[in-house]
């Protein structure tokens, strides 16, 4: 079978490009090649239902593995709870979705040439399509200057019911090291909970061992005791300046790239779901036979109007990590959840107005005024990488 549409790499980005076009084309063979043996169960792939479009949501609530309808904060000097709802999507459930809308995932396929027109195996199979789209997962670019969000997650289950009733995005009462630090917990059952200590640091080394022990350590301190029965580490890069056309200009030929790769992550969070899940409408939303051209012309366009749109979170991100003091960094965060719910709810879909732009930089200053005027410039910090 030649597929209309190669999809390089059987991740988060491919698999939901996978969902639309598999919805919106059912006309079209859809094929993703991956190198692993089969979905990786590495990942719990979270976001808030707000940062979702409504088809969106009700496309991955009924795959998702937890689904809650609020979660909460803990600063050293601010508790809160928010009526925002989140869920959690694992490797395993995609894969089946993927497969149930009529895709063809082919694992154990190690792609070592790709380019316009198709794919070459380490096999020395060669697989030819009209689209070809790169989501291999990230991959660093001169284009973009990034700090780390580091983290290593436990999955417990708990030998009582552990009391958590909803997700704690940030439990920042915890000693800050390493930059921001904090605890995020998703009690996926009364009984089953993950807990990952997380750090916004500079650097982008992880020390697996130390981190998961944090997050052990954490389990012990509340009470809970039990076995641990997975567990996930992630470097995320969290993006400080971005040169969306420099980055296209050196794409301008071979396959399309896609989710990480492509720089398609919010920048605060380094969480890729959501932007994800727009760039494969875009996709799905092609005219006709899907070329490597068409798409790569449709997918730089929203890249190109991301990143403009992102312009002022890269800003907070330069603040929080060239502007503060690391065990200091907290105190943004603290002040930034005092905000208005709708305020918090539009920062994390990356859909912040002007209003909301002024109304998080404006009041009392998080940093002194002369450090924040010189984060303001996004450009030299992409020619120290250059
Ligand atoms: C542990 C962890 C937790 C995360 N949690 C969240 C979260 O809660 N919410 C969120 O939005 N984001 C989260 N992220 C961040 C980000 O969204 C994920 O990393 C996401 O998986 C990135 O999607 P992607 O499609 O770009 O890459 P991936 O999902 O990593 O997919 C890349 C795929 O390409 C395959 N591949 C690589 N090289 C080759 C090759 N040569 N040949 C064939 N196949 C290849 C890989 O095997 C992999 O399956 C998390 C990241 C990690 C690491």
């Amino acid at each position: 079978m030649t597929p209309d549409i190669l999809l390089a790499g059987a991740g988060l980005a491919n698999g939901l490009i996978a969902l639309a076009l598999r919805a919106a084309r059912p006309d079209l063979r859809v094929l993703l090649l991956d190198r692993a043996a089969g979905p990786s169960d590495g990942h719990t792939w979270s976001c808030h239902d707000p940062d979702l479009s409504p088809e969106w949501l009700a496309r991955l609530k009924p795959l998702r593995r937890g689904n809650w309808s609020d979660q909460e904060v803990r600063f050293p000097r601010h508790a809160r709870r928010l009526r925002t709802g989140y869920g959690s999507l694992d490797g395993a459930a995609l894969a089946r979705a993927v497969l149930d809308a009529g895709a063809q995932i082919r694992w154990n396929s190690d792609i070592v040439a790709l380019d316009a027109q198709g794919a070459t195996l380490a096999c020395g199979t060669r697989i030819e399509a009209g689209a070809v789209l790169d989501g291999r997962g990230a991959q660093p670019s001169r284009h973009l200057t990034v700090g780390f969000q580091k983290f290593v997650g436990v999955e417990l289950e708990t030998d009582a019911p552990h009391g958590v009733p909803r997700p704690m995005i940030m439990d920042a009462t915890v000693t800050q090291e390493d930059g921001y630090r904090f605890i995020y917990l998703l009690p996926f059952s009364s009984t089953r909970i993950l807990i990952e200590d997380t750090r916004y640091s500079d650097g982008g080394d992880l020390d697996d061992d130390a981190l998961a022990a944090a997050s052990h350590d954490y389990a012990r301190a509340r009470g809970w005791t039990g076995a641990e029965v997975r567990r996930e580490r992630g470097i995320l890069p969290i993006a400080l300046a971005h040169d969306a056309a420099g980055f296209w200009d050196d794409h301008a030929t071979g396959a399309v790239p896609v989710g990480l790769r492509a720089g398609f992550f919010h920048p605060v969070t380094g969480y890729s779901l959501p932007y994800a899940a727009r760039v494969a409408d875009v996709v799905a939303g092609l005219p006709g036979a899907p070329t490597t051209d068409a798409a790569r012309a449709a997918i730089r366009d929203f890249a190109l109007a991301r990143a403009r749109q992102d312009r002022f979170l890269r800003l907070l991100n330069r603040m929080l990590f060239r502007g503060c003091a690391p065990e200091r960094r907290y105190t943004l965060l603290q002040r930034f959840y005092r905000m208005p719910e709708g305020l918090i709810e539009r920062f994390y879909a990356g859909r912040l107005t002007l209003a909301d732009q002024l109304r998080i930089v404006t009041g009392k200053p998080p940093i002194p005024i002369g450090t924040a005027i010189r984060c303001l410039p996004e450009r030299p910090l992409l020619k120290e990488d250059a």
